[in-house]
This record gives structure tokens, C-alpha cells and sequence, in this order.
């Protein structure tokens, strides 16, 4: 076991990463101590082992807290955020299954989506997320063609794909770089993550 480190550049000496634990999310965030030191550089914050978390934040998307545990980690352990080991089958119906429902999101307003399609797609999350509640508000407001936008499905949908993430059967959205959207018509250059709409065009 390693004593508890005075100043980052111990860890040099340790063989050890830092890693930082929200204390709200419980987000994992594994950093090699020189690109960690790198970055407190940029920022201005310390370097010293008990004030390194001032500074920082949880950069899971939505969290954001301050609130964070620091540990070394020496080399070789168990990688940040380990996602549970999840079959292929399970892991290609799980996906096929969250695909069918977000795109009977994305068509529901107004109508009634509450089709045989959509039904298989409940009844094979319901295998994993073990909710029937969930999975009984997603299909009755499904079946409501008189919704209005702000008590849409999109909310029934995050919250089966939330408890999903919880029971670790698929990996929480986490977007670690900063990448713009190009707001333009027009191909994003590099740095630039295309629009969500613009056409995709391979092998321009
Ligand atoms: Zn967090």
C-alpha cells in the first residue's frame, strides 16, 4: 500500500495515475500525473497533493460537481469507470432496442407511437432494466397521441435509459472533450463535430 502523497510529482516516484472520483456521480476520471500537471498549469491551480481538487470539476456532462475524492491509482489496476461486462447479444439487443424507442421519440410528437415495434423494444428493455414502471409510463405514453411537446417521450425514454446506465447495461454518456458543433451548412473542419441533421458524406 502507498503512503498517502505530499505534492503530484510523488506519484512519479510511486508508479502511480491519479484519479479523481465524483463524489455525487461517482464518475471516474483516471489522469497520468504529467498531463494532469500540464493541465493545473494551464488552469493555475496547485499542485500540491491536498489542494489539487479545488480547481477541478466532475467532467461527466450534466454533473459537473466540485466535490471530488483523489487517489493514486498505481499503474495496471482496474481501469476509471469499468463498465459491468455485458454479453454481445445482450449488449446488441439492448442497443437495437434503445434505437427503436429513441427514434419513436423523435416521431411521437403529436401521434401515437405506441406500435408492435416499439412493444418488442419494451419487452426486451424490461428484461434488463427489471422496471415495470418505466417501461409501463414509456408505452402509455406512447399509445397518447394527444401529448403536447413538453410531456413528450422524452422523458420516459432518460429515464429507462438512466436506470439502464445504473444497472450498468450500457455506458453513460460521457463527453469528455469540449468539440464545438459547426453551426453552419457546410462540412465541419477538423475540431468541429458535425451537426446532428447535416447529411454524412464518407469518403469525401
Ligand atoms: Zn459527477
Amino acid at each position: 500500500m502507498v503512503g498517502r502523497p505530499k505534492h503530484l510529482s510523488d506519484l512519479k516516484k510511486i508508479e502511480a495515475d491519479v484519479r479523481f472520483t465524483c463524489r455525487r456521480c461517482g464518475f471516474e476520471d483516471d489522469w497520468a500525473p504529467d498531463n494532469l500537471a500540464k493541465h493545473l498549469m494551464v488552469i493555475g491551480g496547485s499542485q500540491v497533493w491536498s489542494e489539487i481538487t479545488r480547481h477541478l470539476h466532475c467532467r461527466r456532462v450534466g454533473c459537473g460537481s466540485p466535490e471530488l475524492r483523489i487517489l493514486p491509482v498505481p499503474y495496471a489496476r482496474r481501469p476509471a469507470n469499468l463498465p459491468r461486462r455485458v454479453g454481445k447479444l445482450d449488449s446488441q439487443l439492448l442497443a437495437t432496442a434503445l434505437q427503436i424507442l429513441e427514434a419513436a421519440v423523435a416521431r411521437s410528437p403529436g401521434r401515437s407511437v405506441a406500435g408492435v415495434e416499439v412493444r418488442l423494444a419494451l419487452l426486451v428493455v424490461h428484461r434488463y432494466a427489471r422496471d415495470r414502471q418505466l417501461v409501463r409510463d414509456y408505452w402509455e405514453c406512447a399509445g397518447d397521441a394527444a401529448r403536447n411537446v413538453s410531456e413528450g417521450l422524452s422523458e420516459p425514454y432518460a429515464r429507462l435509459r438512466k436506470r439502464l446506465e445504473q444497472l450498468g447495461w450500457i455506458a453513460p454518456h460521457v463527453n469528455l472533450e469540449r468539440v464545438h458543433t459547426w453551426p453552419w451548412n457546410s462540412p465541419a473542419p477538423p475540431g468541429w463535430k458535425a451537426p446532428p441533421d447535416y447529411p454524412r458524406q464518407e469518403g469525401e
